[in-house]
C-alpha cells in the first residue's frame, strides 16, 4: 500500500515538500477485520487546519504520520460477516491506497440511482450535509429571500446556491473564474460575480442585490464577509461555514472593519461544524437523493489521478484549481 504523510508543517501556503508518499506493507486482516482498496479520496480545505499544531475540534496531524480524510473503497478481503469482497465502503483512514481496519470502522455505501460512488464524498456526503444543514438550519432562508454565497463554484458553495434556488430564494454567487461563473449561470443562479475581475466586490454585490441580502453563506472570509455585513438587511443571518482565504495566514487576520454594523442591523453571525447535523444524515440523504432524481441538483468534480497527486490536489484548493468537489482517483 502507498500512503501520503505530513512531511513537515506548512508555514503559510503549503508546498509539495510538506507531503511525502511512502510504501507500507499491510498485514493480512485478522478476525473481524477487513482489507479495503481505496478508489476515491476526498481532498478538503479543513485538512489545512489539522496541519497546525494546535487544539481544535479535530486533533492535529502529526509529522511523519498519514493524513486522515474521507475515502471510498472496495472490500478486497473480509474476516467479518458484515462485509464481503466487492462491497463499497466509506472510511476515514485517509490518504492511502489500501488499509486493514475493524469492520466497525467502515460504513457500507447504499446504491442510489444516478449517484456514482465518489458522490458519497461530495453531494451525498460531508460537503452535501454541510451545505444542506448550514444553509437551511443555520441560515433559515425563506422564499423570496436574497442569499449571497461565496466560494460558490466549490463543493459546498455550488450546493448551497442550488438549494437556495430550490427554496425560492434569489441567489447572488461569487467565484474566481469566468468558467466557474458560466457554470453557475447554467444552473440558474440569478447573479454571478467573478470576484477576481469585478473590480469592486461591494459595488458588484450592491448592484446584484440592491435591496440587500437576507442570508450570507461564508466559505471564504476576508473582504467577502465585510461586503456581506455592509449589504446585510436588518436581521440577516451570516452563516460561517469556512474562511479559506485565511487558512494559510501566518498572522491573525484583521476582523471585518464594519463589524459595528452587526449591532445596528441586528445581525446574527453563526458558525457551525457539519458533524452537528450527524443525527439528520438520513433526512439529508433522502432529501438530496430526491432533488438529484428530480434533476434539481447538479454537481461537478475535479479529479487528480493517483496517490502521488494528492498533495497537488490539496494545494489546488487554494489556487481555485477545482470546480465542484476536489477528488483523487486511485
Ligand atoms: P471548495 O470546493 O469550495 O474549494 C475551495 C475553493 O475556495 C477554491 O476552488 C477557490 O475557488 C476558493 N478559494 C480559495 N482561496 C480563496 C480565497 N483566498 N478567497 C476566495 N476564495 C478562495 O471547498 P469545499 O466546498 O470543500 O469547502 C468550502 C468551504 O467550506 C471551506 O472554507 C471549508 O473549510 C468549509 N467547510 C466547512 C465545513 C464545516 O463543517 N463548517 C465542512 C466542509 C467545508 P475560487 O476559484 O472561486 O477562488
Amino acid at each position: 500500500s502507498r500512503e501520503v504523510r505530513l512531511a513537515s508543517r506548512p508555514v503559510g501556503l503549503p508546498t509539495a515538500a510538506n507531503f511525502a508518499v511512502a510504501d507500507v506493507t499491510l498485514a493480512a486482516p485478522g478476525p473481524g477485520q477487513v482489507l479495503v482498496a481505496n478508489r476515491w479520496m476526498s481532498v478538503d480545505p479543513y485538512m489545512r487546519g489539522r496541519m497546525y499544531d494546535r487544539e481544535s475540534y479535530v486533533p492535529p496531524f502529526q509529522v511523519g504520520e498519514v493524513l486522515q480524510g474521507g475515502a471510498v473503497g472496495e472490500v478486497i478481503e473480509s474476516n467479518d460477516p458484515g462485509f464481503k469482497a466487492g462491497d463499497l465502503v466509506m472510511s476515514f483512514f485517509g490518504w492511502r491506497t489500501a488499509f486493514v481496519a475493524p469492520a466497525a470502522a467502515l460504513e457500507k455505501l447504499p446504491a442510489v440511482a444516478g449517484v456514482p460512488t465518489q458522490a458519497f464524498l461530495g453531494v451525498m456526503g460531508m460537503p452535501g450535509l454541510t451545505a444542506w444543514g448550514g444553509l437551511l438550519d443555520v441560515g433559515q432562508p425563506k422564499a423570496g429571500d436574497t442569499v449571497f454565497v461565496s466560494g460558490a463554484a466549490g463543493a459546498v458553495g455550488s450546493l448551497v446556491a442550488q438549494i437556495a434556488k430550490i427554496k425560492g430564494c434569489t441567489v447572488v454567487a461569487s467565484a474566481g473564474t469566468d468558467a466557474k461563473c458560466a457554470w453557475l449561470k447554467s444552473l440558474g443562479i440569478d447573479h454571478v460575480i467573478n470576484y477576481k475581475t469585478c473590480g469592486n466586490l461591494l459595488e458588484a454585490v450592491k448592484a446584484a442585490a440592491p435591496k440587500g441580502i437576507d442570508v450570507y453563506f461564508d466559505n471564504v472570509g476576508g473582504e467577502h464577509l465585510e461586503v456581506a455585513i455592509e449589504c446585510a438587511k436588518p436581521f440577516a443571518r451570516l452563516v460561517e461555514c469556512g474562511m479559506i482565504g485565511d487558512y494559510n495566514a501566518t498572522e491573525p487576520s484583521p476582523g471585518p472593519r464594519n463589524i459595528i454594523m452587526v449591532v445596528g442591523k441586528s445581525l446574527k453571525i453563526q458558525g457551525f461544524i457539519s458533524t452537528q447535523f450527524a443525527g439528520k444524515r438520513a433526512e439529508f440523504a433522502a432529501e438530496m437523493a430526491g432533488w438529484i432524481a428530480a434533476g434539481k441538483i447538479k454537481w461537478e468534480e475535479t479529479v487528480f489521478e493517483g496517490i502521488d497527486k494528492a498533495g497537488d490536489a490539496f494545494l489546488g484548493l487554494f489556487s481555485g484549481a477545482n470546480t465542484g468537489k476536489m477528488l483523487v482517483k486511485l
